[in-house]
């Protein structure tokens, strides 16, 4: 998988590689599906790729096997049923000691540092204290502070945050992804969860019909709007939650048609006032349990 966003990270590794400044230890540390084994892989990459220009040039076979996660020098430490125990964390140090492989650099990566039993952290101390040379070791955790302080901090940290939601959006059209900026705009900051959710196909049948829903709140006629809500309601599950749940997701879906639109040039952000008023009011009406319906009404009679 190719890395989105971070390029502060990506400059910063690839200068100290280039200056052989590199740290011994590394924790990336951000939410899920940020894109911390992503950058993990890329900076085994850079060391190791034997392209002839840019490094890594993602094309060679050690790029490719990185990818896929075969290379013989770059071993990883993941959770296993959850944990991570001082059985295989002695294994791993073990590989780890030993010479690489094809004589260059050898990467040790631990997966969700934080469910490290304190064994299997010990375990490790000696890998990461007393580094053999040509050795980086890159630990990934959702929060720095998860990790045992006796590993972390031993390590430099790289907090990786959100990625932006257009820098996410215009990776995916690159890729060819139908309803990239929906899709980008779902993820909430999250590259990984971008791709997975463009490789459902149920949930993007889901998420385009809840566009359709949106766009037809958000555009024609009053009385279309409203015939539209009716269209809505008529459907609604039987269960209540459900309802609730589904009316959240077409709030949400009229919230991204509005933005959608706001962003068109000769569209003025005064004539949308009411609209984005009456959104700003959703919240308090689902906590007053106002009906479904008169939620919807309140958004599509808003209107300019
Ligand atoms: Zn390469």
């Amino acid at each position: 998988m190719e890395l989105i966003g971070h390029n502060a990270a990506r400059v910063l590794l690839d200068r100290l590689a280039a200056d052989g400044g590199l740290a011994h230890a590394y924790l990336f540390a951000g939410p899920p599906h940020v894109g911390k084994t992503t950058l993990a892989r890329w900076l085994a990459q850079r060391l190791l790729c034997t392209g002839d220009a840019v490094r890594p040039c993602g094309a060679c076979t050690v790029c490719a096997h990185i990818a896929s996660g075969v290379h013989a020098d770059v071993r990883v430490l993941a959770p296993e049923e959850g944990t991570i125990g001082v059985d295989a964390a002695r294994v791993w140090t073990d590989t780890l000691v030993q010479s690489s492989l094809f004589a260059g650099w050898k990467i040790g990566m631990v997966e969700a540092a934080e469910v490290m039993t304190e064994s299997a952290a010990n375990a490790c101390l000696k890998a990461i204290e007393e580094p053999t040379p040509r050795t980086v070791i890159i630990l990934t955790a959702s929060r720095a502070r998860g990790v045992l302080p006796t590993i972390a901090s031993r390590c430099a940290i790289v907090r990786l945050g959100a990625v932006p939601e257009a820098v996410i959006a215009s990776a995916l059209e690159a890729r060819g992804i139908a309803d990239a900026a929906i899709i980008a705009a779902l993820a909430d900051g999250a590259p990984g969860r971008a791709l997975a959710y463009a490789e459902d196909a149920t949930r993007m049948d889901v998420v385009r019909a809840y566009r359709t829903t949106g766009d037809a709140l958000a555009t024609g006629s009053i009385a279309a709007r409203l015939r539209s809500v009716e269209k809505i309601v008529s459907a609604f599950p039987k269960d209540r939650a459900a309802v609730r749940a589904e009316v959240d997701e077409i709030v949400k879906a009229f919230e991204r048609a509005v933005q959608q639109r706001l962003r068109a040039p000769h569209e003025h952000l005064a004539h949308w006032q009411d609209v984005l008023h009456a959104l700003a009011r959703v919240p308090r009406l689902r906590d007053a349990n106002v009906a479904p319906r008169l939620i919807l009404e309140s958004l599509v009679l808003a209107h300019p």
